[in-house]
């Protein structure tokens, strides 16, 4: 067993370190919920575990895995799915979910983009998922940045497919979400992260119309893009509230659900409201595929890119037989 609360803030502290989250640093400590008993995961160590991280040091690369703390490092390394996080390790926003640290970002690591493709080729992945940390600061929001990781990891491992899971562009122009479909992803994908009635809370930065209309233009960009988003319950949120969500989506013509438990990184940062039961979350997978989505993941331990490979091929499987389906009923 691993824990998961994360000790690097306290580490930070006992060294003197600038701590990883200052802006959550003089908060009262929240209380943290004991961990049910369907809440286990496999200890990181293996040799494939190993092996994905020399190869991710070597060069020189983030990863949303590490940097996130993620529950799920231990499986999805030793089969060498690593989620690469370009443009730095510090994050402008600072949500009160996520352990990525915050604080004033570097310069963009120009060579960066040939980086992560050289490690997505090493690596030998069928499919890839690239993220980022929010970057405010840049004018577009790092969407250049973005589509010159596609196109590096398209020339490098032409094989790959490739998803991207972006920040919101809130603000940023000009015109970010175009520059990152005209790279051409295989996966747009952008998280909502919880209901709209509690982004003041615990997405504070972030705007939920905006990030559904950000997934809804993606589609209309470039229809054959398939596009995805996920949330984290156990936050406080309704029942009614997530299906209203799931309708949302939809209406956005989203592809794919994935919905996991939120886990609280430190006690500084939001606390657990409950653990949802497992067969909660069957019964949101089954509520969501009736609402139309094609491809829905649903568990305590889902992640927006856990197993991603897997699902972007049942993705596919699964819009292939929606289009043969909807042909066969027009004619
Ligand atoms: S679920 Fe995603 S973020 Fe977590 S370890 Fe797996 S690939 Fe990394």
């Amino acid at each position: 067993m691993v824990t998961l609360i994360d000790k690097r803030d306290g580490e930070a502290e006992r060294t003197g370190e600038a701590p990883r989250h200052p802006e959550k640093a003089h908060r009262p400590d929240t209380p943290v919920l004991r961990k049910p008993a369907w809440i286990r995961v496999k200890a990181p160590g293996s040799a494939g575990y190993a092996g994905t991280a020399f190869i991710v040091r070597g060069n020189g690369l983030h990863t949303v895995c590490e940097e996130a703390g993620c529950p799920n490092i231990g499986e999805c390394w030793e089969k060498k799915h690593a989620t690469m996080m370009i443009m730095g390790d510090t994050c402008t926003r600072a949500c009160a979910f996520c352990n990525v640290k915050t604080g004033i970002p570097g310069a963009l690591d120009a060579v960066e983009p040939e980086n992560v493709a050289r490690a997505v080729a090493t690596l030998g992945l069928n499919h890839v998922v690239v993220t980022s940390v929010d970057r405010d600061d840049l004018d577009d929001g790092g969407a250049a940045h973005f589509a010159a990781t596609i196109l590096a990891i398209r020339s490098a491992a032409p094989a790959t497919t490739i998803e991207v899971l972006t920040p919101d562009f809130l603000k940023k122009g000009p015109r970010p979400l175009e520059t990152v479909i005209a790279a051409r992803p295989d996966v747009f994908n952008h998280n909502l992260e919880t209901v709209p009635g509690l982004y003041l809370g615990i997405r504070p930065g972030a705007r939920y119309f905006h990030s559904l209309r950000l997934l809804q233009r993606a589609k209309e960009l470039d229809p054959t893009v398939f596009t995805k988003s996920g949330i984290m319950v156990g936050l406080g949120e309704k029942r009614n509230e997530v299906l209203q969500l799931m309708d949302d989506l939809r209406s956005a013509d989203v592809d794919f659900l994935t919905i996991g438990q939120y886990l609280q990184p430190t006690r500084k940062h939001a606390a657990v409201d409950r653990f949802v039961e497992p067969a909660e979350f069957d019964s949101y997978k089954a509520h969501a595929y009736a609402k139309g989505f094609l491809m829905v993941a649903s568990s305590p331990l889902t992640r927006s890119s856990y197993l991603a490979g897997d699902d972007f091929a049942k993705l596919k499987t699964a819009r292939l037989a929606k289009t043969t389906h909807d042909a066969v009923n027009t004619v």
